[in-house]
């Protein structure tokens, strides 16, 4: 992911995550121009700090058929035609949604892999310890019992499980999971969270950080 605002790519490097992805964020074009090779698919936004995104485009394509999806604020046809024609696969105008994101690398990924290109490597499943989520089937299991889950709860424990240990902001939470514009009682976190805590059976897995938010620890002896 190439982009320069912190507060896009914050939450979109945990969105990615947490739907399976494995993220790099990088915020300029010439370090998009170097890590373009390893990459399996490049978001690419266009108003970069030092490159303009058209040229890292012009550059990474030169070298490379990466797929790239380029991220742009700038919506006249004009640029999307000359975008396609510097070799981007596919493009999403902001503002966009994490889940329209997701749509269009998976679309790019199976197009470019169907003709013999890379594909974009996803993890299926988080695992910690006794506890596994399998983010295909939307399943969770505890010592290999399925354990049913709303869909709420299921996003917010894959959100949680996408970075274990890590603490993650109760905004950032009801972000992610919820909705970018969700205005709702903070206390349906709380809820969810107790929830969560019963039906794991393990209530110490899911932690308050204070001030945070929670964070997910699973001893993997338990
Ligand atoms: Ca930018």
């Amino acid at each position: 992911m190439v982009e320069d605002d912190p507060s896009i790519s914050e939450p979109l490097v945990a969105g990615l995550a947490r739907h399976g992805f494995e993220p790099t964020h990088v915020g300029t074009g010439a370090e998009a121009i170097e890590a373009a090779a390893a990459a399996d698919a490049v978001l690419l936004d266009l108003g970069l700090p030092d490159v303009d995104g058209v040229e890292v485009c012009r550059q990474v394509r030169q070298t490379s058929n990466v797929p790239i999806i380029v991220v742009s604020a700038r919506s006249d046809e004009v640029e999307r035609v000359l975008l396609l024609e510097l070799g981007a696969d596919d493009y999403v105008v902001k503002p966009f949604g994490l889940r329209e994101v997701v749509a269009r690398i998976r679309a790019v990924a199976r197009r470019t892999g169907a003709g013999g290109g890379p594909v974009v490597a996803e993890r299926t499943e988080l695992v910690a310890g006794p506890l596994r989520i399998d983010l295909r089937t939307h399943q969770v299991f505890v010592d290999g019992t399925a354990v049913e889950l709303t869909p709420k709860e299921f996003d917010l424990l894959a959100h949680l499980a996408a970075d274990p240990g890590a603490a993650h902001s109760r905004r950032d939470i009801l972000e992610e999971v919820w909705d970018p514009h969700w205005f709702g009682s903070p206390k349906t976190l709380d809820v969810h969270v107790a929830s969560l805590r019963k039906k794991l059976g393990h209530p110490e897995w899911i932690q308050a950080v204070r001030g945070v938010g929670f964070k997910l620890v699973v001893d993997a002896a338990t």
